[in-house]
């Protein structure tokens, strides 16, 4: 039981990222040399107890320490379940120590015999640690699986930003919330300028390297009520809080120049990057955050064609899809 106990300790740092260290196993070593010599040397019942009780009671300790400070804020139900039944395990064993100890119990006693009904009890008891508790770590390992999918499934590879798929889940709740509470809503579509020469200069990885750069740099820039996306390839799009042409095309702007600022370094050798963007606040009449989106989409274009590194700003007008 204490060797599967240090296993568990040690399953338990290792599913939070931490590296379960060899002398761990020592205790569990210790408690093998205790019991020969307290039973073949020495015999002493009461040794043997408290000398197994303190190490296995140490082991369900850091275990419900390492659970509780691997726990994030939002800690799942079955973190929580875990940590309970290791408590109450805890709990059971030193109750158990105590009554063992006041029963003054003969040096040769043997806790595997039938002679205390504590002898029958506990078997029983300890295996829900080993059938409700294994059953609980597996649901952690799933919980776990669960929220690494969810973040796969919705940032984009690369550059950790939200990806296309929840860019129109958001851009959806928003527009919403514009529609139905009046809220600020506008769209930036952003793409990088002549990017395609970037990587023919200086190849695809340092491409990669520059989005992933700019990527963090409008994420700098955008404040934290707006929503960066990478839309795909080199084209990212913004979430803006902004309830007028002006101030909308101000924000892009200031993102705009952020990207030229920046000094994008290969070597000795300093890549230019500059973007071109499109701007569309939510106007009465849209019926859903595509027609936002195309309005702003429309506004790059022009960007593009009127020669690039630039801010355009959509027409009232929308050009039909
Ligand atoms: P424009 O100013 O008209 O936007 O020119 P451009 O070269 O940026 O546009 P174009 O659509 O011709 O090329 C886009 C390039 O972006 C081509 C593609 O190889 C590159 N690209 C797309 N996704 C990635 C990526 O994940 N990594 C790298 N390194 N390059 C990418
Ligand atoms: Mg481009
Ligand atoms: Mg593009």
């Amino acid at each position: 039981m204490i060797f599967c106990l240090t296993a568990y300790y040690a399953a338990v740092q290792s599913f939070d990222g931490r590296r379960p260290r060899w002398w761990q196993a020592l205790p569990a070593v210790s408690v093998l040399g205790v019991i020969a010599w307290f039973s073949m040397v020495t015999e002493s019942f009461a040794v043997r107890l408290v000398y197994c009780a303190v190490i296995w009671g140490g082991l369900m300790v850091a275990t419900i320490h390492s659970l509780c400070r691997g726990a994030t804020a939002k800690m799942p139900a079955s973190r929580r379940i875990l940590i309970g039944i290791f408590a109450v395990v805890l709990i059971y064993h030193l109750v158990r120590v105590i009554i063992y100890l006041r029963a003054d119990l003969d040096d040769a006693f043997a806790i595997e015999s039938g002679d205390h009904w504590l002898n029958v009890v506990s078997p029983i008891f300890m295996t829900l640690l080993a059938i409700v508790g294994t059953t609980a770590f597996l649901l952690m390992c799933s919980d776990h699986l669960r929220q690494q999918l969810e973040v796969a499934a919705s940032t984009d590879y690369l550059t950790g930003l939200v990806n296309r798929r929840t860019l129109a889940l958001r851009g959806a709740t928003r527009f919403e919330a514009a529609q139905d509470r009046g809220q600020a809503f506008a769209v930036a579509v952003l793409d990088l300028d002549n990017f395609k020469s970037i990587n023919d200069t200086y190849g695809h990885d340092v491409g990669d390297l520059v989005l992933i750069d700019i990527a963090n740099c409008l994420k700098l820039n955008a404040g934290p009520e707006s929503v960066v996306a990478r839309a795909g390839g080199e084209e990212f799009t913004v979430l803006l809080r902004d309830r007028d042409i002006a101030s909308a095309a101000a924000a892009t702007e200031r993102l705009r120049q952020a990207v030229e600022q920046t000094e994008f370094h290969m070597g000795m050798t300093t890549i230019p990057v500059t973007l071109s963007a499109g701007v569309a606040v939510y106007r009465a009449g849209d019926r859903k955050f595509e027609d936002v989106l195309r309005r702003a989409d429309q506004a790059l274009y022009r960007a593009k064609a009127g020669g690039r590194n630039r801010v355009e700003v959509a027409r009232l007008a929308a050009v039909p899809a």
